[in-house]
């Protein structure tokens, strides 16, 4: 098949033919028939996660099952699926009672083993895992939902425990920013998206956000209190960095609830918390580690509904040769909206 290969930390992504991944046991090889670019692929190239190289990047995937491993029940070739970027064992303690995105024997593609930027990939435990899609769901907007749609719709619902009227800050108005502006307004929040880039900003007024404040220097938290009388119920720290992290919880109310999405790999150390502020004003810090299989339904009834829109959020298609192109750059890119690739494009 044919794949975006990084030889080394840091290497220059190459597209060439590798062996087909094995069909684990109790797994699925999946035809990749959409992948999306995300900023976790860039940390995985750039050395910040445990990888074997080399290696093959890709976590956000739709496609049709190409084989069936002995030990799975549910699935067939041809089946059209998609899957968490975690995959949980389906054995533990965790896996079983529906938490598999935090399971201790998890794979994810892209991370453990080799992931989507290729013509197939290996996903494990497929009766846990894998996500039946919708007919009236296309490849493309499915690969979106596998990590930003997914980690943003539980980070709202499944952590912060949203209700109507509140108010949500969202700092980062990239693929996961800008899937949480889309899902805290369909549940009926009020929304101030903040974020370095303008034209990411317009992209979230488009989708929704009442306010958009432009991370130019000045004083986020202050900008943020002053739409929202005095601060959010709720605020989504999407980028993954010291300084958005902190703007995020300085622009809570009091008791409000901080959702850390964006990753934040301790390469210079962990990062300064302004812990003060969490106990004087009785903040709670979520962390929320993308979303199980077992939670996607209540999701994809409000896609199948149309309420939720993750298709608005994909404005772009390029294909293996592109994406290995991009991937050094991807933490610097000021592009709006996902990038998907398409192996076949
Ligand atoms: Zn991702
Ligand atoms: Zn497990």
């Amino acid at each position: 098949m044919r794949a975006v290969v990084v030889d080394e930390v840091r290497g220059r992504p190459d597209v060439r033919e590798v062996a087909d991944p094995t069909c684990p046991v109790d797994g699925v090889v999946v035809r990749v028939m959409a992948t999306g670019m995300c900023r976790s692929d860039w940390h995985a190239w750039a050395g910040h996660d445990e990888i074997t190289f080399p290696h093959v990047p890709g976590h956000e995937l739709a496609g049709v099952v190409a084989e069936v491993g002995a030990g799975v029940g549910r699935w067939r070739v041809g089946d059209r699926v998609t899957v968490p970027f975690v995959c949980g064992c389906g054995r533990c303690e965790w896996c079983r009672s529906g938490n598999a995105q935090v399971c201790p024997e998890q794979q994810q593609p892209g991370f453990t083993h080799w992931g989507s930027f290729a013509e197939r990939v290996a996903l494990h435990s497929a009766d846990t895992n894998l996500i039946a899609l919708p007919e009236s769901l296309d490849f493309g907007t499915a690969a979106g939902l596998g990590c930003r749609f997914a980690t943003a719709y539980r980070a709202l619902v499944g952590r912060a425990r949203i209700t109507e009227g509140e108010w949500v800050t969202v700092v980062g108005a990239g693929g996961v920013g800008l899937s949480t502006v889309m899902i805290a307004r369909a549940l009926g929040c009020r929304v101030v998206a903040v974020d370095r880039n303008p034209e990411a900003l317009a992209l979230a007024a488009d989708l929704g956000a009442d306010h958009v404040v432009l991370a130019d220097g000045s004083d986020v938290p202050d900008a943020v209190a002053d739409l929202t009388g005095g601060g959010s119920h709720v605020a989504v720290d999407a980028v993954g960095d010291e300084r958005t992290s902190a703007d995020a919880i300085l622009s809570l109310r009091r008791r409000g609830r901080h959702v850390q999405v964006g990753l934040l790999p301790p390469v210079a150390g962990h990062p300064r918390v302004p812990m003060d502020r969490v106990i004087a004003w009785e903040l709670d810090l979520l962390g929320s580690h993308g979303m199980a299989a077992a939670d996607y339904p209540d999701m994809l009834a409000l896609v199948a509904q149309g309420l939720l829109r993750p298709d608005l959020l994909v404005r772009r298609t390029i294909g293996l040769a592109e994406a290995a192109s991009l991937l050094p750059g991807l933490d610097r890119t000021t592009a709006a909206g996902i990038t998907l690739v398409d192996p076949a494009h």
